[in-house]
């Protein structure tokens, strides 16, 4: 049953926000899509400033029983940032300060609105890096990356949103703000509840400051492109570089769909590895030096690149997920994890997959750490076959003792998938903690669970 804004609680929201407070059609359906494809108009529009209004807007929702959805830059591909039950959508992109960078503590205080590029820029300008870096970077925000635990190809070496999250200020449904975590790089007393609520899609609190972990910056860095003529010489040969010790940032892949997608333009190359190394100019070096002898032989193409020539091949990188829309008016995208040992085993098993159903299958990403992107592209005649090969490649994952998402979350696109991978007393634990956070159920509705 839908539960609508009431004529009071608009009152309210329009005294409170005056034109932060967005009713008009035209403006809502400018927060009703994000990259899933999906597309649910809310009925409002709130454009906090500060805690105390999200907080006034959280007792609002509990008073007035209405569902609110929070949003930061709309780039989840899951439909996570929707509002299918209608209600209020949060959008916290105005609250985009930056409070605190502190070198010496090697800690960064940011309000969730912050664009994950500026952050990283702000750090830069001060020596420090922080290093979750989704291909979104550009335009998500810390706190879409904070509620979708967001990765990236760096994730190789320096992990994900979840080991930079030292504390939140977090408002619960119904109004309350706590105050959770620490801002020293360890802490243990008590259960770890910022640790629960990264990753937890809007769905328990809403983050109005984070306060994050940073690195000093490496001092150097240098990309190698390798290019394959075929797709298993290019993951086996990853393998082969990361089993004998040497630690890149990153190591991406792209497969042949994906190449040809990107207009990438060595022809023969169906299998393209990217690699990352940082830190002191010397190790860079010897890092490249290593790879390249590791790699000696197998490729078709090898290219070393720094500066801006680097940048450009990463931006290949960072333009797939677009440039897959001209292979189908439409997509299931999904980012698996595989243990890296299974990943050739698994590559081969949807290219028979896709043989079979005669659909176009793209397999990109973060193969370093096992996560792959796995886009079915298709037309939308072509849908029941495309949710039959989706079903089939995401039992495989599981059987292959993978698990169904790295870093995009559940959102409404997976979540009838859950059940396959969460055994039901995990599912029952999480359906109480969701009860707990939020015993009305107003906080982010139908997602995940
Ligand atoms: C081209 C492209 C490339 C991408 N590449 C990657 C990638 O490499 N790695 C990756 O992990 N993801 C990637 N994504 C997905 C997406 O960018 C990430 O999930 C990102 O973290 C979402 O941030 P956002 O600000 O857009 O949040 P939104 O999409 O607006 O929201 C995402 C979720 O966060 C919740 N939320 C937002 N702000 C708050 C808050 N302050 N408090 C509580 N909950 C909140 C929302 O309710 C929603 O559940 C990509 C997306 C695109 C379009």
């Amino acid at each position: 049953m839908k539960r609508r804004l009431s004529r009071a609680a608009r009152r309210a929201l329009r005294r409170l926000l005056r034109d932060r407070f967005l009713e008009e059609e035209a403006a809502c359906l400018a927060y009703a899509y994000d990259a899933s494809g999906l597309i649910r108009v809310p009925e409002a529009v709130a454009l906090p400033e500060n805690t105390e209004e999200v907080s006034r807007i959280l007792t609002l929702s509990y008073e007035e029983e209405f569902p609110v959805t929070p949003r930061g830059a709309g780039t989840a591909t899951t439909g996570a940032p929707l509002a299918p039950e209608g209600g209020l959508v949060l959008c916290l992109s105005r609250m985009n300060r930056i409070l605190e960078i502190n070198p010496e503590d090697l800690v960064a205080v940011v309000e969730p609105g912050v664009v994950n590029a500026r952050l990283k820029e702000a750090l830069a300008r001060r020596g420090l890096f922080y290093p979750p870096d989704p291909a979104s970077f550009r335009f998500s925000t810390i706190g879409g990356n904070v509620a979708t635990c967001a990765g990236g190809p760096r994730g190789l070496k320096y992990g994900v949103t979840r080991d930079y999250v030292l504390g939140l200020e977090a408002v619960l449904p119904g109004g309350e703000v706590l105050s959770l975590g620490v801002r020293t790089l360890k802490g243990v007393v008590g259960y770890d509840l910022t640790r629960l609520l990264v990753g937890s899609e809007g769905t328990l609190a809403v983050f109005t400051r984070i306060t994050l972990k940073v690195l000093p910056l490496p001092p150097s860095r240098g990309t190698l492109a390798a290019g394959f003529t075929d797709e298993e010489s290019a993951l086996s040969a990853m393998q082969e570089v990361l089993s004998r010790g040497v630690l890149p940032a990153a190591a991406e892949f792209m497969d042949r769909v994906t190449l040809s997608a990107t207009g990438f333009p060595e022809r023969e190359v169906h299998g393209l590895l990217l690699f990352e190394f940082d830190g002191p100019e010397a190790a860079v070096k010897e890092d490249l030096e290593r790879t390249r002898h590791l790699l000696a032989g197998k490729t078709r193409f090898l290219k070393e690149a720094r500066g801006a020539e680097a940048e450009g091949l990463w931006e290949i990188r960072r333009g797939i997920s677009p440039a897959l829309r001209k292979l189908g008016a439409r997509r299931f995208a999904d980012d698996v994890v595989l243990p890296r040992s299974r990943l050739s085993f698994f590559l081969k098993e949807v290219r028979r997959l896709s043989a079979e159903t005669g659909l176009t299958v793209a397999c990109f990403g973060h193969a370093g750490d096992g996560n792959l992107h796995v886009n079915i592209l298709f037309e939308p005649e072509a849908e029941p076959r495309a949710r039959t090969l989706r079903e089939k490649i995401l039992s495989l994952v599981l059987e292959l003792s993978g698990t169904l998402s790295g870093e995009h979350g559940v959102g409404l696109t997976k979540k009838a998938y859950l059940p396959a991978e969460v055994p039901p007393a995990g599912l029952s634990l999480m359906r109480e903690l969701k009860r707990l956070f939020d015993p009305k159920g107003l906080l982010n509705p139908e997602k995940v669970l």
